[in-house]
């Protein structure tokens, strides 16, 4: 039933944008008028007002009928504007709404004991006995009045004054509103209301209106009432959901006011369950679901996660059931930027060096290489922007800044890459996809399974062996410490080379994993006088390029890798051990960290415990965590990472498996 009426309505509207395109005002306007037609909106209003008229109603009646002629008002004037001008939908929606939203709509009251409510410009006042004039803001009420519509407050005088009365000009305006001000409020013959907010939801401020100030001055004696005189229990408790709100934020307390609510909403069919909800929140009782098979509901029963969920876990548990069990999410202006820097950069290197195989691209002079960045640049640019954008200065600027960049980091990286053994063998390889996913399967059977993109996979080959590094791209800082896995983190480029050594043998031969490395793709500034030469800056800068994290601890691997391109420790310019290296032994007991630490986590997760354990330390879990309004953790018990060095942390490890994982 639901894809029926899915399709009835998607399939006419989609057929409609494509009729579209490339139209005048006029006939946007008759293919808009089709699809109202098509829709059966003038059969339903027409029923409505059939029913309506049948049911006593024919106010309501009357008015549908009013409303339909004005739409199709709207639409005629927009023929008389847009006419057999070509108009983009963007534009034809601009002067619809426009139109639409210049519209105003009023009723008339129909009894004589009734209660008005409107704008002050368009109730009515006859001798009302009560008036209240609600949100009297300085600048609001009485209007400050602004140009809106299509002209502005100068070409509207100039129309004007040349006898084109196109709109009333703002000093006119001006005086309308404070007449309509006065008018509201000496319209009472009995009693008049005047109040004000001082904040609102978005935390704005806002001062009284000079009409308040008026009034205060002609009576001086006049009954002032302060907003704490409305801040009583009795006040937030005239509708059920505030006296809820009341009930919740004072849970704690012992009055009698906040007994009785208790004892209503703990009693009440609708509010019971939410209330034993803040109830477990108020005793910072952790969250855990009373029901474990609804985590298999919830997340279902494998678990098919990016590699990046794992860390989103170990910092802390609620937050990652908010996110991806409930898909609660902070909202967020949709957006596609092709330009950001990031994704160019991931895009070029792609592109790169999967066009050209290290034999071709070291033969390449600097000159051919800046070239066929800027082709790919162009190519990238030309599909994704075109016409006339690319042509502005804000643009064109951005783009030859990415485009240095883009010049320099590719140099700096067929550099190091000329200075190896290693060689590009894919870019944006797909774990779960180009090669098996990384699986680990519970105790109880449940199965997690791991994917993700690795930017950049290099080969070295050595022998029997096939040595695989992989290479990430970042565009923030990043610093590789390797204590972080003791706590979940920065697992991601762990679990690839993981992925890849467990699953990439068909690809790529029995693999040795090598290491991952994160490769700035920032240039920095630098600050240099105008004594440094060329050759300095290149240095300088090539120093904020070098790759960090961890290395296979082997002969092969060290002597193909550049301590002028990576940081660690080095002696005589070679790698050292006791830096970011870690022997096959110890890679291995990594990956056996990795497992346990994927295994503890769907073990904790279909335990159905999500409780707000955050975790602090080098990383704080709850800075910018966008669930911190209804995970109580001020009352959470925070766990603490450290920083250790990495023969402190394998040793950990050790003691760890040797103790069957008990941590
Ligand atoms: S604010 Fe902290 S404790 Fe609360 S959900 Fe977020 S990370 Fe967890």
């Amino acid at each position: 039933m639901a894809e029926k009426v899915r399709k009835n309505l998607v399939e006419p509207l989609v057929k409609f944008r494509e009729d579209i395109k490339d139209k005048t005002g006029r006939e946007i306007t008759e293919k808009l008028y089709n699809l109202l037609e098509q829709l059966e909106v003038t059969n339903a209003v027409s029923q409505m007002f059939d029913k309506l008229k049948a049911d006593g109603e024919i106010a309501q009646a009357k008015e549908q009928i009013r409303l339909w002629n004005l739409l199709i008002g709207t639409l005629d004037q927009t023929v008389a504007v847009a006419g057999d001008l070509k108009i983009s939908l963007k534009r034809y929606f601009e002067l619809l709404s426009l139109r639409l939203s210049a519209l105003q709509i009023a009723d008339i009251p129909r009894t004589v004991d009734s209660v008005s409510v409107g704008t002050a410009t368009r109730v009515r006042l006859n001798n009302e006995k009560a008036v209240f004039l609600i949100g009297c803001i300085d600048g609001v009420f009485p209007a400050v009045p602004s140009a809106s519509g299509l002209f502005s407050a100068y070409e509207l005088k100039t129309l004007i004054a040349n006898n084109l009365p196109f709109g009333d000009e703002p000093a006119e305006l001006a005086d309308f509103e404070n007449y309509m001000a006065y008018k509201s409020a000496t319209a009472p013959s009995q009693k008049l209301f005047v109040s004000f907010y001082k904040t609102d939801l978005t935390g704005g401020t806002y001062m009284q209106s000079s009409i308040i100030n008026e009034i205060i001055a002609v009576f001086p004696n006049i009954l002032l009432h302060r907003e704490e005189e409305y801040c009583s229990v009795a006040d937030s408790t005239w509708a059920i959901l505030p006296a809820f709100e009341e009930c919740a934020r004072n849970f704690n307390s012992d009055s009698n006011e906040e007994r009785a609510l208790k004892k209503y909403f703990s009693e009440n069919e609708i509010f019971k369950d939410k209330y034993s909800a803040v109830a477990n929140a108020s005793k910072a009782k952790p969250f855990v679901f009373d029901d474990k098979s609804n985590v298999g509901l919830l997340f279902g029963n494998d678990l098919n996660i990016s590699a990046s969920q794992v860390e989103k876990f170990s910092l802390c548990r609620f937050s990652y059931f908010c996110n991806y069990g409930m898909n609660v999410r902070e909202r967020r202006k949709a957006e596609i930027n092709p330009l950001e820097y990031g994704t160019f950069i991931h895009y070029i290197m792609e592109v790169f060096f999967s066009k050209y195989s290290k034999n071709e691209f070291s033969n390449m002079s600097e000159d051919e290489i800046n070239k066929e960045c800027d082709s790919i640049l162009d190519d990238y640019v030309n599909k994704h922007f075109g016409g006339s954008q690319k042509n502005t200065p804000r643009f064109m600027y951005r783009f030859n800044k990415i485009r240095e960049n883009v010049h320099f980091l590719v140099l700096h990286i067929i550099e190091e890459l000329k200075n190896s053994g290693f060689e590009p063998v894919d870019c944006e390889l797909k774990i779960d996809g180009d090669i098996p996913g990384y699986e680990v399967v519970l105790p109880t059977g449940q199965k997690i399974l791991l994917r993700g993109s690795v930017d950049r996979v290099d080969i070295l080959k050595k022998g029997e062996e096939n040595y695989i590094r992989i290479i990430d791209y970042k565009t923030g800082p990043k610093e590789f410490k390797l204590s972080d896995i003791l706590y979940g983190l920065n697992l991601q480029m762990l679990i690839y080379l993981y992925a890849i050594t467990l699953g990439g043998e068909e690809r790529y031969g029995k693999v040795t994993p090598a290491g991952i490395l994160y490769m700035p793709a920032t240039v920095k500034p630098i600050s240099a006088d105008n004594t440094i030469s060329d050759e300095q800056i290149n240095e300088q800068v090539s120093k904020g390029l070098k790759m960090n994290g961890m290395l296979l601890n082997s002969l092969d691997v060290i002597d193909n890798s550049d301590a002028a391109y990576i940081s660690f420790n080095t002696k005589n310019g070679t790698l050292t051990a006791g830096g970011s290296l870690a022997s096959l032994e110890e890679l291995g007991m990594i990956f056996k960290k990795l497992d346990m630490t994927v295994a503890k986590m769907g073990a904790t997760l279909y335990s159905g415990n999500v409780e707000a354990s955050p975790l602090k330390g080098g990383k704080d879990s709850c800075e910018y965590c966008p669930y911190d309004s209804i995970c109580a953790y001020h009352m959470s018990d925070c766990r603490n990472s450290f920083s250790l060095k990495n023969d402190e942390v394998c040793r950990i490890l050790e003691e760890e498996q040797e103790n069957g994982g008990e941590e």
